[in-house]
């Protein structure tokens, strides 16, 4: 994966301000995965998404990745540093016809488009119902069907507690990038959980602080030097660096 260039971290950042953590996601891998149609990258599971997007991140901004979770127990605000290198060696995107098979029945992997349609739900039992109808892809007018669901208002698959927990740890089985987490424990509390880490969060957080930082050296060198903004971000990072520190 090759890292994004300082225009393309500019670009994102201004096209990411009002748009969806989501969008913000698949903005980036359209820019870093040209060879992708950015249509089709919103039906890539979400696991592909993310172990893409770590390696995306890896590239541009190294392996250190430093987070920070709050504490479920008493909110306060816990620090974790990984190994993105490490993290995505340990991480493999799910294959791109890759099913869950239970009763006769198959669904596939939910992707970045299904998490869009859920983000509207009026609770999160619902959202996991639409999330499973959508991604049911049998036929859903066999026999056997249970009938145990409304339609008119609830999604067509079974509301069955028990065939919605296995779907989920199968699904989750089948791409465990889609679902990261992080053993943590709380300094101030000693509560023990387990955090989810969002790589396009993290991401977004890297690009904001990476975009600030060139719109400095732009503000800065473009005062001193009349350069247009292109020129400035064309330079490579070192030599940036070294018209910053003459202007001081
Ligand atoms: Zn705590």
């Amino acid at each position: 994966m090759q890292p994004l260039s300082a225009s393309q971290i500019l670009a994102l950042w201004d096209a990411g301000q009002t748009r969806h953590p989501i969008d913000r996601a698949l903005l980036a891998l359209a820019l870093a995965m040209p060879e992708e149609a950015p249509d089709e990258l919103a039906d890539r599971p979400v696991g592909w998404r993310d172990v893409n997007l770590l390696a995306l991140r890896n590239a541009t901004f190294g392996s250190a990745l430093d987070g920070y979770a709050a504490c479920p127990s008493c909110g306060s605000l816990m620090e974790f540093s990984l190994d993105g290198a490490t993290l995505l060696s340990q991480l493999s995107a799910p294959l791109r016809d890759a099913r869950v098979r239970v009763g006769g029945r198959q669904w596939r992997l939910p992707s970045s488009r299904d998490q869009a349609m859920i983000l509207d739900a009026p609770d999160p039992e619902t959202a996991v119902l639409t999330l499973l109808d959508r991604c049911l892809i049998d036929d859903p007018r066999q026999p056997d069907r249970p009938a145990t669901v409304d339609t008119r208002k609830m999604p067509e698959i079974t509301t069955s507690p028990a065939l919605i927990s296995e779907l989920e740890s199968r699904m989750e089985a089948l791409d465990p990038a889609a679902n990261i987490r992080l053993g943590m424990r709380c300094t101030d509390c000693g509560h023990v959980w387990d955090a989810v880490l969002d790589i396009g969060t993290c991401l977004w957080d890297e690009i904001c602080s990476r975009a600030r930082q060139l719109l400095e050296s732009v503000h800065r060198l473009a005062g001193a030097y009349g350069w247009p903004e292109a020129a400035i971000l064309a330079l490579s990072p070192a030599r940036r660096a070294a018209y910053l520190n003459m202007i001081g």
